[in-house]
């Protein structure tokens, strides 16, 4: 691990961003159930998800499915000062549960959570020089590549309903280069440009 995914995983405090009645397994590396049949993503995920991200201060970034605001914390930890991220999530409760979490823990200046369906990306922030999707989609969504900004780089999982492989997309004029990272779990992308 880098020192600065390790830097932002040490300072995150990840009993702040799952329910009251679960803090005790907080630091198990393992997903966690956050209510709504979703979950936070293991923490060794999110690292290596950081990782091949390549995050630097300065970044403009989007992800798709907040869920409890963890991913989007670690993410701000590493592209602060002077960037920031956007966080889509499709759940109401959801998006109320990482909004809350984000303030309360110090993110809120870094981290803006929107609610709606991530699938059609955030046209009006774009291009972003990071897009990176917490759930698995069936292909990877167009608008997301469409937001990409040159030489940026987007993560998807691509595959079933239940396990699919990280997709890295890079973007290098109009050519879209991507490389199979290897397989990975998570919960379906439920939207337009994803599962129905
Ligand atoms: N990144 C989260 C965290 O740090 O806690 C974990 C994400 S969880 C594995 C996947 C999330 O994606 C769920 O909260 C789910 O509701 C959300 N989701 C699924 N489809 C979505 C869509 N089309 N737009 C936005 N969020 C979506």
């Amino acid at each position: 691990m880098s020192p600065a995914v390790e830097n932002a995983m040490k300072r995150v405090p990840r009993e702040e961003f799952v329910p009251a009645q679960i803090k005790d397994e907080a630091y198990a590396d393992t997903p966690l159930p956050i209510g709504e049949g979703q979950t936070i993503s293991a923490p060794h995920m999110v690292a290596i998800m950081a990782e091949k991200l390549q995050l630097e201060p300065g970044l403009t970034v989007l992800e798709i499915g907040a869920g409890s605001g963890y991913h989007a914390a670690i993410s701000a930890e590493l592209i602060a000062p002077g960037g920031h991220v956007y966080t889509i999530e499709r759940i109401a409760s959801l998006a109320s549960f990482a909004e809350g979490n984000l303030k309360r823990t110090g993110y809120a200046s870094l981290v803006t959570v929107i609610f709606g369906d991530g699938t059609k990306g955030l046209p009006n922030k774009a291009p972003f020089d990071r897009i990176f999707v917490a759930a698995g989609a069936p292909d990877v969504p167009l608008p997301l590549t469409d937001q990409l900004a040159e030489g940026g780089i987007l993560l998807v999982p691509v595959g079933g309903r239940y396990y699919q492989d990280l997709i890295r997309v890079v973007r290098k004029g109009k050519k879209l280069e991507k490389e199979n990272l290897g397989g990975c779990v998570f919960v379906p992308l439920i939207g337009e440009h994803g599962h129905h």
